[in-house]
């Protein structure tokens, strides 16, 4: 056997081809006696992950009781975060908390909308335009198509951005229950195809290119934040002066203060948004729920707005770009879905209100750290909670 043919690692899912690449590690000197403990059974990762031979093991921490008044979460939730930070899970808590003595949360989607983006290039600039008009004319083509590849998606929003010869096309799909990039994607390239079909200038069509980066997959971009892609949501709460002085340790005038910097060296240092540390919560729930911790790429942009408010603080932050499902992705994963029926929003009927709790724990979070901040706590706390000086160091 040639020194190459030794290294190819087994690329089946049956049980000997997980212990053939664990023996090929071993072999090589690593130990792997965590990643192989309790192996899930081939059908549980199918669509999930290749080539599997064992797995990663995030701690869960539990932080709450959030109280949110939304239009699809209400009531008290008790929130599962998947995270190796430490203080992460205190420091969400206490902003928890804060809501709570507060009232409590209001929490609404603004939008709702997955976006694949193609791009066509024209041999003329009429071509472009003529391909441009007729989009507008032909909105029953596009649904037509997508009908054919979902039962849960349908086209919302057929959005043309035009760059001379190359027609940039958002295509937006409400995508029911699920983060919906895989839906979208067949979805479009199925209207691509028909379009191709039915266009009678087809033949000026230079190129074509199903995904352009308009749709911004996995980036961030200042056009989902502006036009939203995934759900955009805003959580306020209006926190009382005691309960800012009390559980913060801080007041209005020095939160406004801080706001007032922090805002101008955002803009200053080029940040994408003013917020404080949207995607430390994101990440979290999306590890614990089964979302792709990829998506806080699009995801983590907050925006806050904070102002006084009678006796107190309104504080508000709103997530123009938030991508979350219930159904699809590792939302089926063991954990994962544990975590969320920990939520009440296991399977489909549930990604607005999952929407709205995530946005209530971003809330939390930049409510905790901004009172971290003000009060001079922020770096005490870490080195109480979250220093790991490596313990093998000697
Ligand atoms: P998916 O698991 O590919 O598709 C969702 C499936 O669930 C569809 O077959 C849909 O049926 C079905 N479904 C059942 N009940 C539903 C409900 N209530 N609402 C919506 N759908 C329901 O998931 P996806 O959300 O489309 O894809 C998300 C994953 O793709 C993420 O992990 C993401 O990171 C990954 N991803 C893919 C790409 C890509 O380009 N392929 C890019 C980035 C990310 P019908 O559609 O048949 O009705």
């Amino acid at each position: 056997m040639s020194e190459e043919k030794e290294r190819h690692i087994s690329r089946g899912s049956g049980e000997e081809d997980v212990a053939a690449r664990q023996a090929f590690i071993e072999e090589m000197g690593t130990g792997i006696e965590w990643i192989k403990k309790d192996p899930y059974p081939g059908e549980v990762v199918k669509g999930n992950i290749e080539n599997y031979i064992g797995t990663a093991r995030v701690p869960i921490g539990l932080a709450g009781p959030l109280l949110i008044h939304g239009d699809h979460a209400r009531g008290e939730f008790y929130i599962p975060l998947a995270t190796t930070e430490g203080s992460l899970v205190a420091s969400y808590n206490r902003g928890m908390r804060v809501i709570g003595e507060s009232g409590g949360c209001r929490v609404k989607v603004f939008e709702d909308h997955m976006e694949r983006a193609p791009v066509f290039r024209f041999a003329s600039l009429e071509e472009a335009e003529r391909f441009t008009r007729w989009l507008e004319e032909n909105r029953d083509v596009m649904d037509t198509a997508v009908a054919k590849t979902t039962s849960h998606g349908r086209l919302t929003e057929v959005d043309v951005f035009n760059l001379g010869r190359n027609v940039y096309v958002r295509f937006g799909f409400h995508t029911g229950d699920a983060a919906g990039q895989n839906m979208v994607n067949l979805a479009t390239s199925q209207v691509c195809r028909d379009i191709a079909e039915a266009y009678p200038g087809w033949e000026a069509v230079e190129s074509f290119n199903l995904a352009s980066k308009f749709c911004s997959d996995k980036k961030y971009s200042q056009v989902n934040v502006l036009k939203s892609r995934g759900k955009k949501v805003t959580a306020e709460v209006e926190i009382p002066d005691e309960v800012l002085r009390e559980r913060l340790r801080t007041t209005t005038d020095v939160v406004l203060d801080n706001f007032l910097s922090g805002t101008l060296s955002a803009i200053y240092a080029g940040c994408v948004s003013n917020g404080f540390h949207a995607a430390n919560g994101i990440a979290a729930l999306f590890i614990a729920c089964g979302n792709d911790p990829a998506n806080v790429a699009e995801s983590h942009a907050d925006i806050l707005d904070l102002r006084p408010s009678e006796g107190g603080l309104y504080f508000g932050v709103t997530l123009p770009s938030l991508i979350v499902g219930t159904v699809g992705g590792g939302t089926s994963l063991p954990t994962q879905s544990e975590c969320l029926s920990i939520l009440g929003c296991k399977g489909g009927g549930n990604a607005l209100k999952f929407a709205e709790i995530v946005t209530a724990v971003v809330l939390a979070g930049e409510i905790s750290l901004v009172g971290a901040i003000t009060s001079d706590e922020w770096v005490g706390a870490h080195e109480k909670l979250g220093r790991n000086r490596p313990r093998d160091s000697g």
